[in-house]
C-alpha cells in the first residue's frame, strides 16, 4: 500500500508527523506538505508559477520520505500523486484545530483530501480539537490508523471523502455524523496600527449550535466525529423547482 501523507499546517507540524509515524504500519508512506502554513487556503491550485518538490531530510520524518512543496495542500496532492507514484489511500493533517461544517470551505486540510478524492484515490481529513492546553495528536494518530485501515479494506465510494475531527482528550468512541450549519459571529475585530490606522482580523467564535448526529455535537461532546463528505455541489432538492426558470 501506497500511503500519501499532506496538510495545510506545513512540513514542520507536530501534526503531520504524528499521522505519518503512525500509518506507517499500513504501507508506504511519503510525506508532501507546504513549507510554510496554508491554513485557510482553501482548493486553491497554483497554475501561474512553477512549484518546486524538494526532499528534505531536515523535517524530522527519519525514514520516511518527506518533500516539501511552496504551494498549497492541494498542489502538495497533485504533485506527490504524479511524482511519487500513484497513492492507494491521501491522508490531510492532523490540523491543529478542529474543521467542522461550513469550514470545509476554507480549510486547506479538507481541501487535500477532496483534491486526493477528485483523483479518484480514497481520501481522509483529520483535525483535532485545538482548545487544550496540550494536544494530544498521539492519541489521535492511533484513532487515525484504524480509520485508514477500515478505509483501506473497505474502499470508499467515487467523489466521497471522509472528515474526521477529534476531540482533545481520550476519545468516549467514534460517531458518524453530518456537517453542522454552524455560523460565526464578531468575524471582524478592528485594531490599529501604531499611527492610528485601522486593520482588521478575520476571526470570530463560531455560534454554539449543538444538534445531535452533528461533527461539532460529537467533538464537544468527546467522540471522534466521522463525516462522509461527497465532492457533488450540486443541490439536488432544488433541481425540480428550480426547473420552473425554464419554462415561458
Ligand atoms: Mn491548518
Amino acid at each position: 500500500m501506497r500511503i500519501l501523507v499532506a496538510n495545510d499546517d506545513g512540513i514542520f507540524s507536530p501534526g503531520i508527523k504524528a499521522l505519518a509515524f503512525a500509518l506507517r504500519e499500513l504501507g508506504e508512506v511519503n510525506v508532501v506538505a507546504p513549507d510554510v502554513e496554508q491554513s485557510g487556503v482553501g482548493h486553491s491550485i497554483t497554475f501561474r508559477r512553477p512549484l518546486r518538490f524538494k526532499h528534505t531530510a531536515s523535517a524530522g520524518f527519519g525514514e520516511v520520505p518527506a518533500y516539501r512543496v511552496d504551494g498549497t495542500p492541494a498542489d502538495c496532492v497533485v504533485l506527490g500523486s504524479n511524482l511519487l507514484g500513484r497513492p492507494d489511500l491521501v491522508v490531510s493533517g492532523i490540523n491543529i484545530g478542529v474543521n467542522m461544517g461550513l469550514d470545509l470551505t476554507h480549510s486547506g486540510t479538507v481541501a487535500a483530501a477532496l483534491e486526493g478524492a477528485s483523483l479518484g484515490i480514497p481520501s481522509i481529513a483529520f483535525s483535532l480539537d485545538a482548545s487544550g492546553e496540550e494536544l494530544r495528536f498521539e492519541e489521535a494518530a492511533r484513532h487515525a490508523l484504524k480509520i485508514a485501515r477500515w478505509v483501506l479494506n473497505n474502499g470508499l465510494p467515487p467523489q466521497t471523502l471522509l472528515n474526521v475531527n477529534f476531540p482533545n482528550r481520550s476519545p468516549r468512541g467514534i460517531r458518524v455524523t453530518r456537517l453542522s450549519t454552524h455560523r460565526y459571529e464578531d468575524s471582524v475585530v478592528e485594531r490599529h496600527d501604531p499611527d492610528g490606522r485601522p486593520y482588521y482580523w478575520v476571526a470570530g467564535k463560531p455560534t454554539a449550535e449543538l444538534q445531535e448526529g452533528t461533527d461539532f455535537w460529537a467533538v464537544q461532546h468527546g467522540y471522534v466525529s466521522v463525516t462522509p463528505v461527497s465532492l457533488d455541489y450540486t443541490a439536488h432538492g432544488f433541481l425540480e423547482r428550480l426547473g420552473n426558470l425554464t419554462e415561458g
